[in-house]
Order: structure tokens, then sequence, then C-alpha cells
């Protein structure tokens, strides 16, 4: 089947509407573009799920900070295509930032609990910018499965609280986080790290795996699991970390001990790079 592309929102519906009205399911996977298989791991999953996988390719400018790279984003419209048309995608949404926000959009979806702390705190309105883009691809594609990577631990939370809290008929679907071999985790961002840089980005993922490890011999105070990671990540002076935390897996509230699901998460700076990684520990 040739892949559609719809860059109206009349388009993407009426494509949509016929499909419900076979009966069909639709599975939804919202990328901002320059596809690796950190993004093809979602759209396998909501081929396999779904009768039919929309993929949304959209640079929100509302996620951006003022100070931020929207502009310098990297983008590849034709790649994406192809590699979405080898995948068996039916439907790309790919709407431009003017079909997406009239000259005098004013509503903001804001998630009041969760957004405030880890990648909120250095991205003030970041999350209010996720959530009302996600809420409208909802509204436009209607679909019955929306799938996120556990690799924006944080955003996949806040939007599942949105889902949840405005009564949303979408089951919201959280998937793995696909990894380089050496343990970097996949993203459009890892394009800017120069050699050396790359080479320091694995930073993150060994922290994790740091914290991991002493989790395993026993370790179950947060303070002493988040010396471990900090002190790895110093190891590398090319990254600087913008904060490691570990929070309460659901709630994302703050916790002393390892003594129900946690999240390990980080940020941190490398070059122009902004990078996010996390890990999951259960006892
Ligand atoms: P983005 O294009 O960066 O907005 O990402 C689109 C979706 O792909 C989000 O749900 C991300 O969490 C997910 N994603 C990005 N990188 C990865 C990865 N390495 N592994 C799994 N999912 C990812």
């Amino acid at each position: 089947m040739k892949i559609k592309v719809a860059t109206r929102v009349n388009e993407a519906r009426e494509f949509l509407k016929r499909k419900r009205e076979a009966g069909g399911t639709i599975g939804l996977v919202p990328t901002m573009g320059f596809l690796h298989e950190g993004h093809l791991s979602l759209v396998r999953r909501a081929m396999g799920e779904n009768d039919t996988c929309v993929v949304s390719i959209f640079v929100n400018p509302l996620q951006f900070g003022p100070s931020e790279d929207f502009d310098a984003y990297p983008r590849d419209m034709g790649r994406d295509l192809d590699l979405l048309a080898s995948e068996g995608v039916e439907l790309v949404f790919a709407p431009g930032v003017d079909e997406m926000f009239s000259p005098d959009h004013s509503t903001i979806v804001s998630e009041k609990k969760l957004s405030g702390f880890l990648c909120g705190s250095a991205r003030p309105g970041h999350f209010d910018g996720v959530c009302t883009i996600v809420l409208k691809l909802f509204n436009i594609l209607r679909p019955d499965r929306a799938y996120f990577g556990e690799k924006d631990y944080q955003q996949l939370q806040v939007i599942r609280r949105m889902v949840r809290d405005l009564d949303l008929e979408v089951k919201v679907i959280g998937c793995p986080i696909v990894r380089e071999e050496d343990g970097l985790a996949l993203s459009s961002r890892n394009t800017y790290l120069g050699e050396a840089e790359r080479e320091q980005a694995i930073a993150l993922s060994r922290a994790l795996a740091q914290a991991r490890s002493v989790f395993d011999a026993g370790e179950r105070g947060c303070r002493s699991i988040l010396d471990v990671v900090r002190m790895v990540v110093e190891s590398y002076p090319m990254v600087s970390l913008e904060y490691a935390e570990i929070r309460d897996a659901v709630d994302l509230s703050p916790v002393k001990r390892v003594d129900r699901k946690v999240v390990v998460a980080v940020a941190a700076r490398i070059g122009r790079a902004r990078l996010i990684d996390n890990t999951i520990l259960c006892p």
C-alpha cells in the first residue's frame, strides 16, 4: 500500500474517518521527525496492535523555549517518509506550523503536578507545549492507542495524567528505550554531537547502569545511588550534569529510599546537545 502524506487537518480526518467506519482501530505515533530506530520501534508496535498506523511528524514550536533549538532541530522529511513507507505505515500527518496554529491561537493545556521539575525546571512551558500539541493530535486523529517512548519518561507520565484527567478515550502505551550498542539512548539530537562529544555521551547510560548495579548489590538509599550517578558523570569532562534525581515511577514524587518502583532520571549538556536518559529500579 502506498503511504499517504496528509499536510492538512481535514485530509487526515477524512482518511481516518474511512478507516474507522470500516471498523479499523487506529494507532498513533507522535514524533518530531528525523526518525531513528527508537521511533521505528514505536511504529512497529503500533502497526502490530492496530489496523491503521498513523505517524505524525511535526516540530512543535510551542514546546521549545525562546533560546532553544527549534530552528536548528534536524529535519529530513524525504528520508523519514522512505523509512515509514518501508515499515508499511499507511498515513503520515505532517502539517505545517500554520496549519496547526492560527496566528491568534490562545489556548494552552497545562498539567500542574508533574510538569514543574526535572525537565520542567530547565524548560519552563515545555510540557504545556507538549500537552497542547498531543491533545490537538488526539482530537484531529482520534487514535484508539498512542505510543510514546520511555526515553521521555516525564513526558509519558504527564501525558498519562492529561489523558486520565481530561477523560480522553485513548490508551497510552509506553515503549522501552532503544539504545546504541554502547548504551547511548537514540535521539534526534545526537546529531549535534561532535566525535569526541559522542564518545563522552555514554556518560548518561554508564551512570544509570552503575546506579542499577549498586541497587542490585542492595543499596536502597537514593542519596548514595545519586552520588554514584554524579561520580560517573563527573568522570566525563565534556559532560555537564543538569539534574540527576530519583522519583516515584508513577506520580514522580521525590523518594528517599527505593522502597517502590522508581525512575532514576538524568539530563546533561554535551556541547550544544541537551540529552536525557533514565532507568527504572524496582525492589
Ligand atoms: P521525538 O521525535 O523526539 O519527539 O520522539 C517521538 C517519540 O519517540 C517520543 O514518544 C519519544 O519518547 C520516542 N523516542 C525517542 N527516542 C527514543 C528511544 N531512543 N527509544 C524509544 N523511544 C524513543
